[in-house]
């Protein structure tokens, strides 16, 4: 059974994966794998971009999505015979038998189905299917292949070192078959100045503890007066900033997205 990791901190949002994966599949009929994919307004591999943060503490993740080729997948259910489950995992639309099903594309939770208007046939990533069956040069997904810093993938699972790895939306119950390192959790950032001698503190202790008091994440001001409490997660806190007899406290939530203070007096 087939597996796709992808490291999140390796990913360095050059789109080579979604340039692959469109040379692949514009204007070259794969069938019975899949139709072409038209030049525009289709992502069967999607590098989605997330600012997080406030300025001066702004952190930017890249974040390649593609069909999780699920084992509880809600588009099979959805397709009645026209989407299937191939015996190396990946899940497929049939061309053919999925012709008119415009409703495939909002079984999908991932968003990873596109409607092609012009073949009136709902169109994923298959998984680069034809390359792994065919006697091809490159019998890999080409979205593997183009990626040059490794941050993309493909093999047999009893192969790949899923250890650390999580799977994207758990919640949505689909069990998918990609896996990722590095999912972006949650900071806290910030800047601690001396607003009476107006200079950065270096060495402040920034305590972040839950609402039940138990302590979350612990750090202290760096040369420059910046402190980072990462890998939250999403939920209230009180941050407590410390440094010599000055004390501050402050309520912050991460529910929502990570927290970017800027600059805080501790007087
Ligand atoms: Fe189906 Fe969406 Fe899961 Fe892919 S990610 S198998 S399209 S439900
Ligand atoms: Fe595109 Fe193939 Fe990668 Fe799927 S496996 S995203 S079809 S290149």
């Amino acid at each position: 059974m087939k597996v796709f990791v992808i490291n999140i901190d390796k990913c360095v949002g050059c789109h080579g994966c979604q340039v692959g994966c469109k040379d692949e599949h514009c204007g070259n009929d794969w069938s019975p794998y899949a139709k072409p994919q038209p030049e525009i307004g289709q992502f069967w591999i999607k590098v989605n971009q997330q600012e997080r943060g406030a300025k001066p503490h702004v952190k930017v993740t890249y974040f390649p999505v593609l069909c999780q080729h699920c084992d509880n997948a809600p588009c099979i259910k959805a397709g009645r015979g026209a989407v299937y489950k191939r015996e190396d995992g990946l899940v497929l639309i049939d061309p053919d038998k999925a012709k008119g099903m415009k409703q495939l594309v909002d079984s999908c939770p991932y968003h990873a189905i596109y409607w092609n208007e012009q073949e009136q046939l709902p169109q994923k990533c298959t998984g680069c299917a034809h390359l792994l069956d065919g006697d091809h040069p490159i019998s890999v997904p080409r979205c593997f292949d183009n990626c040059q810093v490794g941050a993309i993938l493909f093999g047999e699972e009893s192969e790949m070192d899923l250890q650390g790895t999580e799977i994207f939306h758990p919640e949505y119950g689909t069990k998918p078959r990609v896996y990722y390192r590095g999912l972006p959790k949650r900071f806290v950032a910030g800047t601690i100045y001396d607003p009476a001698a107006k200079e950065v503190i270096i060495g402040a202790r920034c305590t972040l503890n839950s609402v039940d008091g138990k302590v979350a994440a612990i750090a202290e001001t760096n040369n420059y007066g910046d402190f980072w409490l990462r890998n939250l997660p999403e939920d209230d806190f009180t941050l407590t900033v410390t440094a010599g007899k000055k004390t501050k406290i402050l309520n912050v939530s991460t529910k929502e997205m990570d927290i970017g203070l800027g600059d805080v007096p501790l007087a």
